[in-house]
């Protein structure tokens, strides 16, 4: 059969959920409508890597966008993109179209439009960690903004898009332990 040769990358959560901070999740799988189309209009899928999940583990605590921009987990994003970004560069150097690149809006790694900052450290119980001192800020999560960096110095040229996680975060009404929080990841 002829292949497409059209290809979409997703963030890694938009397909395998259990990445995200544990109490997180607003789905249970993958995101079903979005990749289900992709699958249906005959895109081939490649998927990122969780840079919180990889860097962190899987017991982390959510955290805003100012406490992960840090040299050493920019660092860990470039180290974990540089093959993706190898990936692309061959892909598009043999016809295949790149078509665009799905991020996580909200989230302080995969953000494309907006990101929250706020905490500041400390104990988990204290004021510094009150979901209320987190604000919305129109910046990239630092691991997008890296892939962009990295892509640039490439000379490579995607499409960025992203599903908006707040508003799923709003639809789904989340709530932990009493407090309502307003990032992801
Ligand atoms: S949005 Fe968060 S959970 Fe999803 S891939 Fe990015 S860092 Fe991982």
């Amino acid at each position: 059969m002829k292949r497409k040769r059209k290809i979409v990358i997703l963030a890694h959560c938009i397909l395998n959920v259990n990445s995200k901070v544990e109490g997180l999740a607003t789905y249970s799988g993958a995101l079903k409508s979005l990749v289900t189309d992709y699958i249906n209009k005959d895109y081939g899928i490649i998927q990122l890597p969780c840079p919180e999940t990889t860097f962190c583990g899987l017991q982390r605590w959510g955290m805003s966008r100012n406490q992960y921009d840090h040299p050493n987990y920019r660092r860990h994003c470039r180290e974990i993109l540089i093959p993706v970004v190898d990936q692309i560069r061959l892909y598009k150097k043999s016809g295949y179209a790149i078509e665009e690149i799905v991020c996580v809006n909200g989230s302080p790694s995969c953000g494309l439009d907006f990101s929250f900052e706020g905490f500041t450290g400390g104990l988990v119980n204290s004021e510094a960690a009150n979901p209320d001192v987190v604000r919305k800020v129109q910046k990239n999560g630092v691991f997008i903004d890296e892939l962009a960096k990295l892509l640039k110095e490439q000379g490579l040229k995607v499409i960025y898009k992203a599903i908006d996680e707040k508003k799923q975060l709003n639809k789904f009404s989340l709530n932990i332990n009493g407090r309502r929080h307003t990032w992801c990841c």
